[in-house]
């Protein structure tokens, strides 16, 4: 690994004057489960790298703020699938914080930083795009909240400044009833980048909404507004080609080693008719319960 200087600032100012100063040359670490990799095998290359695990103001906490549940830019994936409020009202993030790598992984691994790593394979950014997340960010001038469906550009690139940092992704509390599910293909059991990654939430008000990853240079949000795939008695036929419509904008890599384009498009409309079922079960279930 090439040397770097390693900054651990205890309060967000510092942490943005640093960035300030030290532009693209500088890279924030959080959990570390993504950069040290990549410092490592030299695909980053950093001058400085800015710790923010001393950073009073982003503690690890979910907080809920009149109608909007924030996590903070240190929660980590355990925290994230623990939390009843999250279990509760984003059940398919909580179930997407669940599945990332293993259990050590999921001890550090931030959601934060799984957005900034900007994977396209990245697992909690499809149930984010679903739930209408918000990435708040935070720089020289000030704070900034980006609608989650407008921070991904391409892999590995955000709309983010390199002066600025996430300091909190915001969840607005659903006012319907929803149901929700994330499902993803990998190749193998275990720790593994998936092959598809797919969010699906089904409303009271008939909308579903899906946001799928791995099958382009950023994950992809749709929405199907007049009721067809919420529908319990339309035919699976009709939701097939519904989604094959709605799933136009997937473009898998031909070059990945992970799957084959063609299996990948394929297991897309399979996981898709399969997390629409699971959600209006899902939302038939919580009838009555709010
Ligand atoms: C063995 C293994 C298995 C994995 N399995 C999965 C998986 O199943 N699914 C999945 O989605 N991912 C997986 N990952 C990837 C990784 O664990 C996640 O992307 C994780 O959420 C990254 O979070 P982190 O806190 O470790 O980020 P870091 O490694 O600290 O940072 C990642 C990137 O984001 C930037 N960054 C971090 N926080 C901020 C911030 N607050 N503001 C601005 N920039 C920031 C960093 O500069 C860096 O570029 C796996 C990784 C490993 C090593």
């Amino acid at each position: 690994m090439r040397a770097f200087a390693y900054e651990r600032p205890t309060d967000l100012d510092e942490a943005v004057a640093l960035l300030a100063e030290h532009g693209p040359r500088a890279r924030v670490l959080a959990g570390g489960t993504d950069l040290i990799i990549r410092l490592r095998d030299g695909s980053i290359r950093a001058e400085v790298v800015v710790d923010l695990k001393r950073i009073a103001e982003l503690d690890g906490s979910i907080r809920d703020d009149g109608g909007r549940l924030s996590i903070g830019a240190r929660t980590v994936m355990t925290a994230i699938g623990a939390d009843p409020r999250i279990g509760r009202d984003f059940q398919a993030l909580a179930e997407a914080a669940a599945v990332v790598g293993s259990t050590q992984i999921r001890n550090r691994a931030t959601l934060a930083g799984n957005v900034c790593n900007a994977s396209p394979a990245a697992d909690t950014v499809p149930a984010l795009l679903i739930h209408g997340a918000d990435v708040v960010a935070v720089g020289p001038a000030g704070r900034r909240r980006i609608p989650s469906d407008e921070f991904f550009v391409r892999s590995g690139v955000t709309v983010l400044g390199p002066d600025e940092l996430v300091c909190a992704i915001e969840l607005p509390r659903p006012t319907i009833r929803e149901g929700s599910v994330h499902v993803r293909r990998t190749r193998r059991r275990g720790h593994d980048l998936a092959s598809v990654t797919l969010a699906c939430v089904v409303g009271a008000d008939g909308v579903t909404r899906l946001a799928y990853g791995s099958l382009g240079p950023r994950p992809l949000l749709v929405t199907d507004e007049d009721g067809l795939l919420a529908d319990p008695a339309a035919s699976d036929a009709a939701k097939m080609q519904r989604l094959a419509a709605l799933f136009v904008g997937a473009s898998p890599s031909a070059r990945s080693m992970r799957a084959g384009p063609e299996y990948r498009l394929a297991m897309l409309h399979v996981l898709g008719l399969r997390a629409v079922r699971e959600a209006i079960a899902r939302l038939a279930l919580r009838s009555g319960s709010r």
